[in-house]
């Protein structure tokens, strides 16, 4: 049953743009599920005549043509490699619209966690105290009722991070505006470290940092499973609770969650929203900030969002080579996407296990004894792939390395702020 009645606009903006594709194949090499599957039912070309086909009743609902387009990571890779222009990302908003099904328990339990991000610290915190990874899921398997994959969604269930070398307190003298911190529903928990360091780099560089108690989801769980109502509702309950705080900006960590936060959380309205690492590698004032030397070799994940979304590949990079002695290492351009994808490792794990493993092997040879990356779906699949290998390699955000090697305020101070670099 669908969540709402057929949509005739929605279908046939789809054919309008499923039109635009001229069936090239250009965009195979770019696609990760083509490349594990090597199928043309798991392309972007495939997935774009299958998803027009369904929305004209070419192909029936039953045909098992929409699993192969929901095995779709959503990564964008296609839309960036086709040379017609096709929007992708557009179409296939469009394609789960059309086939959503109502929500069942298991994903309204889901939207209500993810609504009040406190409730999911909670209950993350209550997992790791009794240790329900450990023992839970091995029983789920046993008892033969794993059949909704939920003892591997137990299994994935990580530490929640610390706060070590993350306390801090340098700070310039405020003077350069309020900027607000979005601090997502999953990551509100399991990135905690990334938004200490946030704190701690913004307060060096002079920002009063406002963290609105009553945000919450930016909705992109809800909107990639074609719930496109509830994702309204979570985004504009996340975006009316900065609209009173009196900043122009939000910043975000979790690259994945940026494009949602731009078209929908602030569509329209007068707050801009950037992701942390290009706001802060475009900050005049940054390159005076002293940071310890670190001879250490790390390995740099760019997220299939912050390459294709945010557009910003660069700017991690740029700032980690602000820490002597950091010696950093680009994971290669192959696979274009470590098969996170929101919530599709959790469902899919026979797609995303592969390019996973690609990449961890990836890191492995490249001898890293870190690894950086900024999305924390990305960060929570690839540290639960090296804790099933029995590999100690630290999985970082950045941002969080870089709050770790700024120097304390007593060995060096952080530096002053000329007057024409306040903002309001
Ligand atoms: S989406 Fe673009 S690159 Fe891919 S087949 Fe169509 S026109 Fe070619
Ligand atoms: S969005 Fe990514 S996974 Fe989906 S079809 Fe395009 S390249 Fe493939």
């Amino acid at each position: 049953m669908s969540s709402s009645p057929p949509d005739k606009n929605a279908a046939s903006d789809l054919v309008s743009l499923a039109d635009q594709c001229v069936l090239c194949g250009l965009c195979l090499p770019a696609c990760p599920t083509y490349r594990v599957a090597q199928t043309e039912a798991e392309s972007p070309r495939g997935r774009i005549t299958m998803a027009k086909a369904l929305a004209t009743g070419t192909l029936l609902p039953e045909s098992g043509a929409a699993a192969h387009i929901d095995h779709c990571l959503h990564c964008l890779s296609c839309e960036r490699a086709c040379p017609s222009g096709v929007q992708y990302g557009r179409l296939i908003g469009l394609q789960r619209r059309l086939t959503a099904m109502a929500p069942g328990r298991l994903q309204r339990f889901a939207y209500a966690l993810v609504a009040r991000p406190r409730w999911l610290h909670r209950m993350a915190r209550l997992s790791n105290g009794l240790r329900l990874a450990r023992w839970l899921s091995p029983l789920a398997r046993r008892c033969g009722r794993d059949r909704t994959g939920i003892g591997r969604w137990i299994a994935l269930i990580p530490p929640l991070p610390t706060l070590s070398g993350l306390d801090n307190v340098a700070s310039a003298p405020r003077g350069r505006g309020r900027i607000g911190l979005f601090l997502g529903c999953v990551a509100s928990a399991f990135d905690r470290d990334t938004h200490a360091a946030a704190r701690i780099l913004l307060a060096a560089l002079g920002y009063e940092v406002v963290e609105p108690p009553a945000q919450g989801c930016c909705g992109a769980l809800a909107q990639h499973a074609g719930h496109v109502e509830i994702a309204a509702t979570l985004a504009a309950a996340t975006g009316s609770a900065f609209a009173t705080s009196g900043v122009g900006t939000v910043l975000v960590s979790a690259s994945g969650c940026y494009a949602s936060l731009r078209d929908r959380v602030f569509r329209g309205s007068a707050i801009a929203v950037r992701e942390i690492s290009e706001f802060l590698a475009a900050d005049p004032l940054f390159t005076a900030l002293p940071f310890a030397a670190l001879p250490l070799r790390a390995a740099l994940h760019n997220p299939c969002s912050l390459n294709n979304e945010v557009r910003a590949a660069s700017a991690a990079r740029e700032l980690l080579q602000h820490i002597p002695q950091l010696h950093i290492a680009d994971t290669p351009t192959q696979p274009r996407c470590c098969g996170a994808g929101g919530t599709h490792f959790l469902r899919y794990p026979e797609l995303a296990d592969p390019l996973r493993d690609e990449r961890l092997d990836q890191v492995e040879a490249l001898g890293a004894e870190l690894l950086l990356t900024s999305n924390i779906g990305c960060r929570l699949h690839l540290a639960g792939g090296l804790r099933t290998r029995g590999r100690t390699i630290e999985v970082l955000h950045p941002i969080t390395l870089l709050a770790r090697q700024l120097k304390k305020r007593r060995d060096s101070p952080t530096p002053s702020l000329p007057s024409h670099q306040a903002t309001s």
